[in-house]
């Protein structure tokens, strides 16, 4: 009988990275595809998954999983050190982030690893349940709100208390895509009068139905989505006319949280200085974009400064500070890709297949994934 393929999850490294890429309830499913788990001792931890509790579902803790695994689940990319410790011909899925880590992606092609990038899964129905990137906007867009919540130097909701009456904070969300929604309906929860644009015009609908105004800045937008539904970039006219009409909702707000992305590109600048000047003092800005460059001209990504006595927060991986959350979410997405990768016990590529082949950055040797091997 063939040996049971060997599916590993290693440790995390990346400084501050907290999630894992399979929690513990996950385990029995991958077994009973026929597939062997090994966990690195110490992989969940982090996320509030002890080794013990991955030993219950039937997996095995190992000091090291690198050397003797077939196929290898991730959050992070994995170093260029970590990635010559990948066995030849193995399988790995994670976020590769494809776009900015050349050499990573070269040291996976070399080794002849086939890589799977989350970020890469097609827009597609049966994708779905797959959509890592969706996952992860969600726990942002929350956590955004949040932030800006507890460092305002007011309440969000109305209160009428004995000591007086306090107006509720104005929020402006910029981006109502999966991240802006999420924010929307939390500050929403919380009290607070919320308004939001959005260069697409499907989203109007979505931003009324969760009780907040939708900006109307009067712009024409040509050509605003894409066949998956994500944004397209607007000329450098379209954003300085755009900049102009929302600086009188930024200096109204007295929280603003830019979500605007535009895929593969540096995200467009949409907060001027001039805006963040005429914000009251004690503002807060939550920058959802800073991983991208930045929605907000002052954002300095992983960084909270104060600029013209308005607090700008630009932080990097949110995600990771929900950490069981984020990687029950995560590793939902994960496994449930990884099923489709498996027939009876072993990877089965069919690269006809467009769910299979978008992910797919490096396989036999080569980058295979156009886009990336035009980037690179
Ligand atoms: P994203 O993170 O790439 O961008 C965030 C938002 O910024 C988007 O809504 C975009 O339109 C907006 N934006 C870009 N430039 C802007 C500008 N200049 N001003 C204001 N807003 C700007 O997008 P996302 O959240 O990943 O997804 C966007 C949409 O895609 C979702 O709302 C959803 O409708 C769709 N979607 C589809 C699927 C699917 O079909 N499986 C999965 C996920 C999302």
């Amino acid at each position: 009988m063939e040996a049971c393929m060997i599916v590993a999850i290693p440790r995390e490294t990346v400084p501050g990275e907290q999630r894992v890429a399979l929690v513990p309830e996950l385990v029995p499913k991958l077994r009973s595809w026929g597939l062997d788990v090994v966990v690195e001792s110490g992989a969940g931890a982090a996320a509030g998954f002890p080794d013990p509790s991955y030993a219950e579902g039937g997996a095995r803790v190992a000091a090291e999983a690198f050397d003797e695994a077939d196929v290898f689940l991730k959050v992070q990319p994995p170093s260029v050190d970590e990635i010559g410790r990948l066995r030849e011909g193995s399988t790995l899925i994670g976020f590769l982030q494809p776009y900015a880590n050349a050499a990573v992606i070269k040291a996976l092609a070399a080794r002849g690893v086939t890589a799977f990038s989350m970020e890469l899964m097609p827009r597609i129905t049966r994708a779905q349940s797959m959509d890592a990137l969706s996952a992860m906007s969600t726990i942002a867009g929350y956590k955004a709100v949040l932030l800006a919540a507890s460092r305002l130097p007011k309440f969000f909701p109305l209160l009428m208390t004995a000591a007086g009456t306090m107006t509720p904070a104005r929020v402006f969300v910029i981006g109502a895509g999966v991240a802006g929604l999420q924010a929307i309906g939390t500050a929403k929860r919380l009290g607070a009068i919320v308004e939001a644009y959005d260069t697409r015009p499907a989203v109007k609908e979505q931003v009324e139905s969760l009780g907040a105004r939708f900006a109307e800045l009067g712009l024409q937008t040509k050509d605003a989505e894409d066949k998956s539904g994500y944004a397209k970039a607007q000329s450098e006219e379209f954003y300085g006319k755009q900049q102009e009409i929302m600086a009188k909702y930024v200096t109204a707000a007295d929280v603003v949280i830019p979500t605007a992305l535009v895929p593969g590109q540096r995200a467009p600048i949409l907060v001027t200085e001039e805006m963040v000047k005429g914000m009251r003092p004690g503002s807060v800005i939550v920058d959802l974009a800073a991983e991208q460059g930045g929605n907000c001209a002052l954002t300095e990504p992983g960084r909270e400064v104060v600029r013209h006595g308005v607090l700008i927060i630009g932080p990097v991986n949110l995600p990771s500070t929900m950490p069981l959350h984020a990687s029950q979410m995560y590793a939902r997405t994960v496994a449930q890709f990884l099923g489709h990768l498996v027939k009876e016990g072993r990877i089965d590529l069919d690269l006809e297949d467009e769910l299979t082949r978008g992910p797919l950055v490096t396989h036999r040797g080569e980058v295979v994934h156009e886009a990336v091997k035009a980037r690179l």
